[in-house]
């Protein structure tokens, strides 16, 4: 359990200013009819559900989406009152937590929602859900190419309102959008079958951060933004909009210096030799605080310079070499994901260490790190 009021020198910062600038920025990019849908799942990709997903509505973003019944919990509890998507697929007994929290669902099984309807019969109102079609991720949704049986079998089912209609891209940052294309016209003619049928969802939406850059025709009525808004691009290839800034950093101080002497190995498994008369830096942040577990490999910054990682990274502390900064000393402020100074380490660096993406990296920063919010 992390305890906020402790102090630890190890933390990850959250710039609410960047990311109320990022909303500012994504909202001025669209038509005012298009609807930003924030989505906060995995607490808000690690900066806290609750406090980033304010800010989001403050700045543009008119709904939410989550995984899990406790981050929307979460949101309800916090006194937000916006429209929540529930991502993914629930199993029966979630199915009263759903309605209890006033969520919107996504469904992507007809067995979900038959139970729903029947819920929204007994309780006299229809349940709000968003009908998800898979169009070829092939994780979630009701098959696009059933579309007419589905369809005939929800148009009966009097306890839902259609809220919404959604499917999700499998590639939509790459640069080859042939496969993206190829789900939108998967995903229209799903929509004119669902039509025909008589079952007119309100909202249209497909569009995650890639589809948002990169597939304008498919943006409909609502597009649901999570890594853009964070300030991060989905890839290196897809379009770039000015003004977006990294809204985390992860930052610890220096809390020991050791003196080494030529010869003298460093950490576990004494992998790494002085070859001089050096000093070794200790940051008090592991791999159980999400750092890669990488060793003599990743730098940190300190003193608005690179400094590089000796020795393998350990459970709780990692070791620098501060042999060519001889003024660094204890207490002062290494930056690990971020900028200091002129120079950056960003995301995708550490996504690279850790031979994965950067959502990766955002989301696997452990809650033992406090969560400080400047810019507020
Ligand atoms: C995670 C997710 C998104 C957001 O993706 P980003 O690439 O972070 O913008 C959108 N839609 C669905 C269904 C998701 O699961």
């Amino acid at each position: 359990m992390n305890r906020p009021s402790l102090p630890r020198s190890a933390w990850v910062e959250v710039d609410l200013a960047a990311l109320a600038q990022n909303f500012r920025q994504l909202r001025a990019e669209l038509p005012p009819a298009t609807r930003l849908l924030f989505v906060a799942k995995d607490d808000a990709y690690g900066l806290g559900v609750g406090p980033a997903s304010r800010v989001a509505l403050e700045h543009g973003a008119d709904r939410l989406a989550v995984f899990t019944l406790s981050e929307a919990s979460e949101l309800r509890t916090a006194g937000i009152t916006a429209p929540i998507l529930l991502l993914g697929e629930r199993l029966p007994d979630e199915l009263p937590w759903v309605l209890e929290l006033g969520l919107e669902p996504c469904v992507g099984r007809l067995e979900i929602a038959r139970q729903l309807s029947e819920l929204g019969q007994q309780r006299g109102r229809p349940v709000p859900v968003h009908l998800k079609l898979n169009t070829g991720m092939n994780r979630f949704g009701l098959p696009w190419q059933q579309a007419a049986t589905w369809s005939r079998e929800l148009a009966e089912l009097s306890g839902l309102e259609f809220a919404g209609v959604l499917s999700h891209f499998a590639q939509s940052d790459e640069l080859d959008k042939t496969f993206a294309r190829n789900q939108l016209a998967r995903f229209e003619h799903s929509l004119a079958t669902l039509r025909a049928a008589g079952v007119n969802p309100r909202l249209v939406h497909q569009c995650n951060s890639g589809g948002f850059l990169d597939l304008q025709e498919a943006h409909f009525d609502v597009v649901r933004v999570g890594i853009l808004a964070q300030g991060i691009y989905p890839s290196a290839v897809c379009r770039r909009i000015s003004g977006l800034t990294p809204v985390m950093s992860v930052k610890a101080r220096l809390v020991a210096v050791q003196l080494v002497a030529p010869g003298d190995s460093v950490g576990y498994g004494m992998r790494w030799r002085a070859e001089r008369p050096g000093r070794i830096g200790v940051l008090p942040i592991g791999y159980g605080d999400g750092y890669p577990r990488v060793r003599n490999e990743g730098s940190v910054l300190l003193h608005g310079r690179r400094v590089p990682i000796v020795g393998g990274v350990t459970m709780d502390a990692l070791m620098v070499d501060l042999t060519d900064l001889p003024a660094a000393e204890v207490g002062d402020e290494a930056v690990l994901q971020g900028s200091q100074g002129g120079e950056t380490i960003p995301v995708q660096e550490l996504a690279a260490l850790k031979r994965s993406v950067s959502y990766d990296v955002l989301v696997n920063w452990r809650h033992r790190l406090p969560r400080v919010y400047v810019g507020r």
